[in-house]
């Protein structure tokens, strides 16, 4: 079986999408082997999405994920990465509310920045992130 990472942004989290997401999650049959919730800081967001730091979307993506409590966690099954992405829907999700309406986005992001879920793009970048937040021993 196959790791992806998945994140409840903060507005998901405060919207009480928690529980719905989670059972989308099960009965999609995926298994959640690590989970935390915890509130990110600044510095943490940063590098996690130092790939878009020149972007200029990139202060208000720093204040967005840093508004709120977050819930991180480590999905496992067959084709874990890409079927996630497919549940999620597209970034933005005013787009995923006509083009994929049963999308997870569809039902609780409100625009093309709170988008209230993160899936990892590709198997690299889900190795990447559970070890960014769940291998570390230290907040470097
Ligand atoms: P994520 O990486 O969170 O799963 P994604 O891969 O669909 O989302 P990315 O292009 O990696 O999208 O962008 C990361 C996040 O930055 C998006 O989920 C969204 O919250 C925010 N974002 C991306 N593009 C924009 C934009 N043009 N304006 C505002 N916010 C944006």
């Amino acid at each position: 079986k196959d790791l992806t990472f998945a994140m409840i942004k903060p507005d998901g989290v405060s919207g009480n999408y928690t529980t719905a997401i989670k059972k989308i999650i099960s009965e999609f049959g995926f298994g959640i082997t690590n989970e935390t919730t915890v509130q990110l800081d600044e510095e943490t967001v940063k590098d996690f999405y130092a790939e878009h730091s020149s972007r200029s979307f990139f202060p208000g993506l720093v204040r967005y994920m840093t508004s709120g409590p977050v819930l991180m966690m480590v999905l496992e099954k067959a084709n874990a990465v890409a079927d996630w992405r497919a549940l999620i829907g597209p970034t933005d999700a005013q787009t995923a509310k006509v083009t994929h309406p049963h999308s997870i986005r569809a039902m609780c992001g409100l625009d093309l920045q709170r988008n209230c879920v993160h899936g990892s793009d590709s198997p690299q970048s889900a190795v990447r992130e559970i070890a960014f937040f769940f291998e570390k021993s230290s907040s470097g």
